[in-house]
């Protein structure tokens, strides 16, 4: 640099009563810019004690646009909404079902307004919030009894902790499952304070070794859906009526916990049969627990249903009032079991139901109608066709079935050993526009299901931010 005068980074003062200044300490208020502007002039100053920066470099213009820009990503919120178009529908890592719209307009109520919580508008005395929900479950499931905490983890922790604590819980092998982000059911039992006696095999339990395990010391037998896994071949399982039969002959309760329990028969909408919360019930399961937004499609939660005196007894355990729900799920679970009494418009009422049951042939034209607008902006580098995929119905729901769909697949025309890093880019650009896009990486393509792309505007506006290499 020349020895003339040295480079000063403007005063602190001075910056502040800057124009440029102004309209930042309107919008972020002026301690965040003060700490904004001492953030960054503390980071130049180095560089302008070396001589290395040039003053335009540290006009007051263009500190002020570098503070103002980090004043601006600093504000961006942290949860953020995202386009799904990775072939899973319930996603747990993109927060699972979408609420109806009714099921909106009931969390903004409780958001906003005091309600009767834990207030009985009858009596004038102190309520209890399941019985908000109460009847509608009943009606719904026929259970005798409901109670509601915070996730299915919950509801199994907690029926098992009321249950079953210092006594031996009976389960299959094959029932000893993770679901992951770290659920195992023996760890759950283990904290339950229930001792494990696992019985039969991991393909094949009967009714004897469930029988055999029996003794002074059993507090319940437990049945878990395997969820997430299939266990097909030489397989036996005891159906839940015969291990009812059993339970009840030893005076033990029988627990289902079902994972994604649903209300109704989906075959009716095309989708694969899942055990339904009223059949366990009529088969003779004591308590059933099930998740609120799996295929029921409604907010996190988790639903016990059961037998009077022992969902009075899970209600006592001081755990529940650790793990009991809040007003917003409870308003949003309300509306969303609500839309379930008319079952003829739950398929246009439930974004879930009404996502997981979108024919394949509407899907693809939409691929059909979007291909060469992404391939435009893509450039001659990628190919991307409109084509046929398999999607997932997510959350442990039927692991095994594929819902048929239809994808944007985009695949480099570059040779084989630059393909990973092409397909690794272009889903970081994807990730990186203003909603994140969001799809998956097989086969040496990226695919992007359009099963759930409802706001096709949103998504079609920032496509011309997509910068990816050509
Ligand atoms: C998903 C699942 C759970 C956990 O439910 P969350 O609502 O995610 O806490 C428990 N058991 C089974 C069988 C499940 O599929």
């Amino acid at each position: 640099m020349s020895s003339s005068v040295a480079l000063r980074l403007p005063s602190i003062d001075g910056l502040l009563r800057h124009p440029a200044c102004a309209p930042l300490a309107e919008r972020y208020g002026r301690d965040s810019l003060l700490t904004g502007l001492r953030q960054l002039l503390d980071e130049l100053r180095p560089g302008v004690l070396s001589g290395q920066l040039a003053a335009v470099e540290i006009g007051p213009e263009v500190l002020a646009g570098r503070v103002g820009e980090r004043l601006a990503q600093q504000q961006r919120s942290q949860v953020r909404r995202v386009f799904n178009l990775t072939g899973t529908v319930l996603h747990t890592n993109l927060g699972r079902a979408l609420l109806p719209e009714e099921a909106i307009e009931a969390v903004q109520m409780a958001a906003r307004y005091p309600l009767n919580l834990e207030f009985d508008l009858g009596s004038g005395k102190r309520g209890d919030r399941d019985d908000l929900i109460e009847g509608l479950i009943r009606e719904l499931t026929g259970a005798e009894a409901v109670t509601v905490v915070n996730n299915n983890a919950a509801a199994v922790l907690l029926t098992l902790n009321s249950l079953g604590a210092r006594k031996e819980g009976i389960i299959s092998r094959g029932e000893l499952i993770e679901i992951g982000g770290a659920f195992r059911i023996p760890d759950i039992m283990a904290r339950a304070g229930v001792r494990l006696h696992e019985v039969g095999t991991t393909n094949r339990t009967h009714a004897r070794d469930y029988q055999a395990a029996i003794g002074p010391r059993s507090g319940l037998i437990m049945r878990v859906h395997a969820s997430n896994y299939s266990i097909e071949g030489f397989t036996a399982r005891v159906p839940t009526a015969e291990l009812a039969e059993l339970a009840h002959a030893h005076g033990l309760p029988l627990l289902e916990d079902l994972g994604s329990g649903s209300l109704l028969d989906l075959t009716r909408w095309g989708l694969p049969a899942e055990p339904t919360v009223r059949q366990a019930l009529l088969d003779g399961a004591d308590i059933v627990t099930f998740s609120g937004d799996k295929l029921l499609g409604g907010p996190q939660a988790g639903l016990i249903v059961g037998r009077r005196e022992l969902i009075a007894k899970i209600k006592k355990n001081p755990l529940k009032r650790a793990l009991r729900v809040d007003k917003l799920t409870l308003a949003a679970l309300e509306a969303v079991l609500g839309l379930y009494r008319d079952p003829d418009r739950l398929v246009e009422r439930l974004p879930s139901l009404r996502l997981l049951t979108r024919p394949q042939a509407e899907i693809h034209a939409q691929a059909v109608r979007l291909q060469p607008l992404l391939a435009d902006v893509l450039g001659e580098v990628w190919q991307v066709s409109a084509i046929e995929a398999l999607g997932m119905i997510g959350s442990g729901s039927q692991p095994v079935a594929r819902l048929p769909s239809a994808a944007l697949c985009c695949r480099p025309q570059v040779s084989k050993r630059w393909r990973g890093r092409y397909l690794l880019n272009l889903e970081a650009a994807l990730r990186g526009l203003p909603i994140p896009v969001l799809g998956r990486i097989g086969d040496d393509a990226l695919w992007l299901d359009l099963r759930q792309l409802d706001d096709e505007p949103a998504w079609l506006a920032q496509l011309p931010q997509l910068q990816v290499d050509r």
